[in-house]
């Protein structure tokens, strides 16, 4: 009855965004219970039950107080990050962070306006957390983490490496904000539950709508006190939402997809392994964690539009990341078969530069 992929049946690997709602998440929509999520009972909470069940559920599941439904991942950051730093204040996180190249707002003057200020991180995305030494300021307010790490090849941070990074802004008596988009493929790779990973985090967002497969929506978890001021903030950015129910249902079924998740991981996995390695032409950056793969082009001849190009005539989508980089994200649409035809016809473009 939904249609699972686009009218022209290409494997389209651009991103994990492209999960449609399934049949029981669309009849869950139907019978939603609404209210007025805009409108504050005297409890503080919106006056729509199918939102609250949400908020609450996501909170348990990461161990926050308090959770906040908004209509996206970048609102979500967007939120965090007014909350801690004010306007001419430092958000120290990595250059290639979605934070620092998506929610461009927050750093612009003529939008929030606040400074951001880079620590390192290596090839895989951990952060060097000596680094952290370098950017500490007066002026510095929060510091942010990924996880998993999108620009870096959707590798993950363990509970450790988290924590040791928290240590160290907690040294500094500065907050930690994890984008945590995809927080359930890490805590699938590393077989942890996802509280552990986000234990020592201040704040964290996680996103719905990726390989979840809601079709909009993601949760800011946090403190009591916290959640009060994003509520505030999302209404100032009009983000407030009325009978919100309706999305909000899909969310709480999306949840139960959690579960699902490490299928996507090992089918990227298996794609992976089944990429040659097309010697001076590509070469796949990261080891592959999760239901992402970066593939580098080395090649003079060979642009990523170039490639991006031909493969879509050959009837696989790709995503574009940089002249000389493309990213293949697994969901949980794409078949085992599919991931078979996807590797034929990667193996397939290649060969034919060698
Ligand atoms: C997708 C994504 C976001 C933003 O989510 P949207 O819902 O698309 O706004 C934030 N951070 C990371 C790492 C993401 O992959």
């Amino acid at each position: 009855m939904y249609q699972q992929r686009g009218v022209d049946n290409l494997i389209d690997l651009r991103s994990d965004t492209l999960t449609k709602p399934n049949t029981q998440m669309m009849s869950a929509i139907t019978s939603a219970e609404l209210g007025d999520d805009g409108r504050l009972g005297l409890d503080g909470k919106g006056e729509d039950p199918t939102v609250n069940e949400l908020e609450m559920k996501a909170a348990r599941l990461v161990g926050k107080e308090d959770a906040l439904f908004c209509n996206s991942g970048t609102m979500a950051n967007i939120i965090a990050l007014l909350i801690f730093a004010n306007r001419g204040e430092a958000i120290g996180l990595d250059a290639s962070s979605h934070i620092f190249q998506s929610e461009k707002a927050i750093f612009k003057k003529e939008y929030f306006g606040r400074r951001a200020v880079f620590y390192e991180s290596d090839e895989i995305g951990k952060p060097l957390i000596e680094s952290i030494d370098n950017i500490s300021s007066k002026t510095l307010a929060l510091l942010c983490i990924e996880n998993t790490f999108s620009m870096k090849g959707g590798t993950s941070l363990s509970a450790k490496e988290t924590f040791l990074f928290c240590e160290k802004a907690a040294s500094y008596h500065l907050p930690v904000h994890l984008d945590g988009a995809r927080i359930f493929n890490a805590a699938a790779y590393l077989n942890q539950p996802v509280k552990n990973l986000v234990q020592p985090v201040t704040t964290i967002q996680f996103c719905l709508s990726k390989g979840l497969g809601a079709p909009v929506g993601s949760m800011l978890c946090g403190s009591s006190k916290f959640i009060k001021q994003a509520r505030k903030v999302r209404k100032l950015l009009g983000g407030g939402m009325r009978q919100a129910g309706v999305i909000a249902a899909a969310g709480i079924e999306a949840l139960n997809n959690i579960k699902n998740v490490h299928n996507d991981n090992e089918k990227a996995l298996l794609l992976a392994n089944q990429i040659r390695h097309h010697n001076g032409i590509m070469f796949m950056m990261n080891k592959v964690e999760t239901n992402i793969i970066v593939l580098d082009l080395l090649s003079n001849n060979l642009t990523s539009h170039e490639v991006e190009k031909e493969l879509a005539i050959k009837g696989l989508r790709v995503k574009v990341t940089s002249v000389k980089q493309i990213r293949l994200t697994i969901y949980k649409d794409i078949t085992r078969k599919d991931i078979n035809t996807a590797a034929n016809i990667i193996n397939a473009f290649f060969e034919k530069y060698i």
